[in-house]
This record gives C-alpha cells, structure tokens and sequence, in this order.
C-alpha cells in the first residue's frame, strides 16, 4: 500500500484515508498487513512519521532534546501510554520529592504561605522538562527494543514487537489511581 507522502494511506476497503501505519482500518475494520520503513517503525506503531522524523532531527543535531506537545500536555499519561512505565514511576517520585522539600522550605522561609506558588512553578517545570527530553527518552527505549529485537529469532519476533507500540488502558488505570488519591488527599 502506497504511504500517501504525508504519514497517510487509502484504505482499500472504504478509500478513507488512514494512518499509514494503522494495521486495522479504523473505519472499516478492514485488516491489513503493513510494511515498516525500519525496525524501530515496529515498535512504534502509532504515529511512526512523527517520531522517526523527530529523532532524525535530533540526532542530526546530535542532541538529546526536542519538543513534544503531546507530552509536555500529557505529561506522565504520555509515558505510560508510550510504555515508558519505569520511567514514569522515577519522574514522578523526583517531582513529589522536589515539590516536598519546596514544601518544607516554604514552612521554615514564611510558614508556607509561598507553598502553592512553587508547587505551581514546579508542575509547570516539569512539564516542560518532560516536552523537552520526552522525545529522547522514547528514542532510548525504542533503539534498546530494536536491539533487543534483532537477537531473537524471526518466530519470536511479533511477540516481542508488543513491547513497543502504546496502552490506553495503562492511561486509564493512571486516570482512576491519580483520581482516587486524590479524593483521599482531599
Ligand atoms: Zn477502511
């Protein structure tokens, strides 16, 4: 099937137009199979251009940052939905970690009126931090699972692309724990 130049294909099914790398028709429901560039597309899954272009630029800057709206909005939702599990847990405890000390600076600096603001400032610099190095970081662990990859023989080979691609029920799960705490910090 023909890459329509822009990240896109024509579904044979129903002639919408469709991720390229999309292997069910979202429409139609038409099955197909999909040819990937490079190893890397395989476990990416979704979005493929997007982010093969994005580490392109990066590592023809020969740097390890670069932006991402998706996850600097998303942030921790966007890791867990990329897969990036450990990574998440490790982010998130440095940030309550920061944002406790801010805390207790705040007590000792002025009782802790000035609390909230630098909670405030520190979500917000996380955030960026995660837009900037979120690209990097996905790149990391999709070069580890191609070379990973490459040592297994060719039968064990679409199990181990299941390691890549992304999870919305791991977002949603992420949801329902960060709701629930919370209603119990409330
Ligand atoms: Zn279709």
């Amino acid at each position: 099937m023909q890459n329509n130049n822009n990240g896109y294909k024509t579904c044979p099914g129903c002639k919408k137009e469709i991720d390229y790398y999309e292997t069910v028709c979202i429409y139609c429901g038409q099955e197909f199979e999909v040819e990937y560039p490079d190893e890397r597309a395989a476990y990416i899954q979704k979005n493929v251009d997007k982010y093969l272009r994005k580490f392109d630029k990066m590592n023809a800057a020969g740097s390890g940052a670069s932006w991402n709206w998706c996850a600097f909005l998303f942030t921790f939702s966007w890791m867990v939905y990329r897969k990036m599990y450990g990574l998440a847990v490790i982010v998130m405890l440095a940030m309550f970690a920061i944002e406790f000390s801010a805390g207790m600076l705040s007590i000792y600096a002025d009782g802790g009126t000035s609390a909230n603001l630098l909670i405030n400032v520190i979500d917000i610099v996380i955030c960026i931090v995660i837009g900037v190095l979120g690209n990097g970081w996905y790149q990391t662990k999709v070069n580890k699972l191609v070379k990973e990859g490459a040592e297994l023989p060719a039968e064990e080979k679409q199990q181990h692309y299941k390691k890549g691609g992304t999870n919305v029920l791991a977002v949603i799960i992420l949801a329902l724990i960060s709701g629930a705490l919370n209603l119990l910090l409330m």
